[in-house]
């Protein structure tokens, strides 16, 4: 049973006023909401057992250390990691993804080739042109269709011996396309290419099997789960993961150090150097929780009902265009309407409560492929409503009245 106005309930900030209407939070792709449940484990660490972990003989240190360990068991099992040490905390989908570009740094040579999507966050583009900036190897660009696809076939063409990573995301932010990972994983293995999965914009929305898919690395953030901002994980294939050098030097990850010669940690330590987000990776782990309470199929099927209806009410406005109309997509519409500049419908519907994001969404060669300088972006969440969509289509009425 899907019960609206208990999971609302949960919420604590969705009763704030904001410019004093009602807030219409519809910019969950950004970041999504708290639950009280995530607030209070954060407070309850601070308050009761803050420590330092994995170094302390003291009782708190123990229990702090059990309740981050626990965390890590909660990912491993909800992404389905065969090891739990295959679970790496990061500080977000950004930090994993340069943990690993950086890695690449060690293997790579200017004859090899990597593989990106054109409808990337600027977290899976940049860091892996400065690897092809240090190792000279060639970045080449899976290219999509108007609908905001990627066209395999062109993609099977890229792929060569000389492909050693394709990093491709689960989920477009700026589009919700759905990508067809399983597809992607399979047809980069058959060349020896690892992949890596950007699984910021899916994690939310679809629970991972990383062992089904066969993935080398899958990388996400635990703020657009509902958790803390600060926290994420790298998933790692342990074979990968013993392989690529460690990112950062200093306390936690290493076996012994002498002037003459330094040994790693093992894992998951050799890649979690310095005191981490403690309380933050514990909220991680309640987050997992709280989501599976719900259960991620409930949440798939209400969001999918939130996005025909969103759908179907904004395409009645004259001249609204959207962007991104995959058949396989997450509750996310990009749109412009006319010529007005997102910017300034962002503007004037959150004077009316409604938050939304407008712009590049981090991915400017999205608006480069449609020749756009950006959209606006409503993003739905499981705690959105039915009449949230109507306030907003009602605000974008208002706006457009006033803009044309
Ligand atoms: C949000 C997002 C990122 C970046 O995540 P951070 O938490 O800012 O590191 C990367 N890729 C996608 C698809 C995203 O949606």
């Amino acid at each position: 049973m899907f019960d609206i106005q208990k999971i609302r309930a949960d919420f604590p900030i969705l009763t704030e006023k904001v410019n004093g209407k009602p807030l219409v939070y519809l910019d969950n792709a950004a970041t999504s909401q708290k639950p009280q449940v995530v607030i209070d484990s954060i407070v309850n660490y601070y308050t009761k057992y803050n420590a330092n972990i994995h170094r302390g003989v003291h009782t708190l240190s123990q229990i702090a250390t059990n309740a981050f360990e626990e965390s890590r068991t909660k990912l491993q099992k909800h992404f389905n990691a065969k090891k739990n040490y295959e679970i790496i905390f990061t500080s977000g989908t950004t930090h994993s993804i340069n943990m690993i570009a950086t890695g690449f740094s060690a293997i790579l040579n200017a004859d090899d080739e990597v593989l990106v999507s054109t409808m990337e966050h600027h977290s899976n583009i940049v860091p892996w042109q400065m690897l092809c900036e240090r190792t000279g190897a060639k970045l080449k660009v899976i290219p999509m269709n108007n609908e905001g696809e990627l066209l395999l076939d062109e993609y099977k063409k890229l792929l060569s011996s000389k492909t050693k990573v394709v990093f491709v995301n689960h989920v477009s932010n700026a589009l919700g396309t759905i990508n067809p990972i399983k597809k992607i994983i399979t047809e980069a293995h058959k060349y020896g290419a690892a992949v890596l999965i950007d699984g910021a914009q899916s994690s939310p929305h679809i629970k991972p099997d990383v062992q089904d898919l066969d993935v080398d690395f899958y990388v996400a953030s635990a703020h657009k789960l509902c958790g803390p901002t600060g926290i994420g994980i790298l998933y790692g294939k342990e074979e990968w993961l013993q392989k690529l050098p460690p990112y950062q030097g200093g306390g936690e990850m290493i076996k012994q150090v002498t002037f003459e010669k330094t040994t790693y940690a093992d894992l998951p330590h050799k890649f979690e150097a310095g005191t981490p987000n403690i309380s933050g990776g514990i909220a991680f782990g309640v987050a997992i929780d709280y989501l599976n309470s719900i259960g991620f199929d409930n949440i798939a099927a209400y969001e999918n009902e939130l996005l025909q209806y969103a759908t179907k009410k904004l395409l009645q406005i004259e001249g609204l265009k959207i962007y991104g109309t995959s058949k396989q997509k997450t509750a996310v519409i990009s749109f412009n309407i006319g010529n007005i500049h997102p910017y300034d419908i962002g503007a004037i519907i959150d004077k009316l409560g409604i938050a939304v994001r407008t712009g590049h969404h981090c991915a400017q060669p999205i608006m480069n492929f449609y020749n756009i300088p950006g959209t606006v972006r409503a993003s739905f969440a499981f705690y959105n409503t039915f009449e949230e969509i109507d306030l907003l289509y009602e605000a974008l009425l208002k706006a457009k009245m006033m803009l044309e």
